[in-house]
């Protein structure tokens, strides 16, 4: 799933291949992706892509006002096409493609433009075409954004105070900050030294200002590994940036510890016992079974 850095760098890699170009057509494969129907897609054809920004996980295309508001949500990706020309019409219902992005020939005669995908049978990937961005529900909640210079350890402190929520889920909570998901809130907590289910409002101000740093610290590096990397080698690029996420069973890059997880219905967690949780495995009714 791209979180805030892969966004931010596609956010970038957009903003150099993108801007200046002009709408040709977006052709709306899986019709469930769309969520606003006024103005209409259409109504983005022949429009000037003008800028592009970044909310949360969101990507903002602004076309001479008119806004393209992506969410690629768990399975989704974004792919750039250098030259969309000869591409096939595309059939609903038949592979990943979900939406087709078609820019204005060049010089040259390519007609570049970019496709979202989205894998797997659960479809969450999410456009917007609004002339507002604020607007779109999930950016109207949004906390704040942790590479905003308003973020202080002051900050944090207002967020967690008198929260009872495990630090994980609030890590990941949209509405609380902006842009972290299970991936990186896994890696925040490893580089915190921090259980992933100790409750918010326990953290005392040294352990505030250890995960304030933290959270800068893992997702600046994060941005600037991805930065200036094509769209296709973004996922490589976060895998193998991860020092505990989606890594159980593997050696702790600090320690040495086997990185153990834990399981939810629909998710799970990664983190390192010796760095986190003073040496005890948390519970996890379902992995004990499978190490003993
Ligand atoms: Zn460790």
């Amino acid at each position: 799933m791209p979180e805030l850095p892969e966004v931010e760098s596609l956010t970038h890699f957009l903003r150099e291949r993108a801007v200046g170009r002009t709408v040709l057509g977006i052709d709306v494969v899986a019709i469930q992706a769309l969520k606003t129907f006024d103005p209409p897609v259409t109504a983005l054809g022949g429009l000037t892509i003008t800028g592009v920004a970044r909310h949360g996980k969101f990507l903002d295309l602004d076309c001479d006002g008119l806004h393209l508001v992506i969410h690629l949500a768990r399975a989704g990706w974004l792919r750039w096409r250098d030259d969309l020309s000869g591409a096939k019409p595309v059939r609903p219902g038949k592979g990943p493609l979900a939406v087709r992005v078609r820019l204005a020939p060049d010089e040259e005669g390519l007609a570049p433009g970019f496709e979202l995908t989205e894998a797997g049978t659960q479809k969450r990937l999410a456009v917007y075409v609004t002339t507002n961005p604020d607007d779109v529900p999930g950016i109207a909640a949004l906390g704040p954004d942790p590479l905003d210079e308003s973020f202080t350890v002051d900050a944090l402190k207002r967020i967690v105070g008198g929260n009872r929520t495990q630090i994980k889920g609030l890590l990941r909570d949209q509405k609380i900050i902006a842009g972290i998901g299970n991936a990186y809130s896994d890696e925040v907590l490893h580089a915190a030294k921090m259980s992933p289910f100790k409750i918010a409002a326990t953290l005392t101000d040294a352990q505030i200002a250890d995960l304030h740093e933290a959270i800068i610290t893992t997702l600046r590096e994060a941005v600037e590994r991805a930065h200036g990397l094509a769209a296709k080698d973004l996922k490589a690029e976060k895998k193998s940036g991860l020092r505990v996420h989606n890594r159980t069973g593997q050696p702790c890059d600090v320690c040495g510890d086997t990185i153990r997880e834990v399981s939810f219905a629909d998710s799970s967690l990664q983190y390192c016992p010796t760095c986190q949780t003073g040496g005890k495995p948390l519970a996890d009714r379902r992995l004990s079974r499978l190490l003993k």
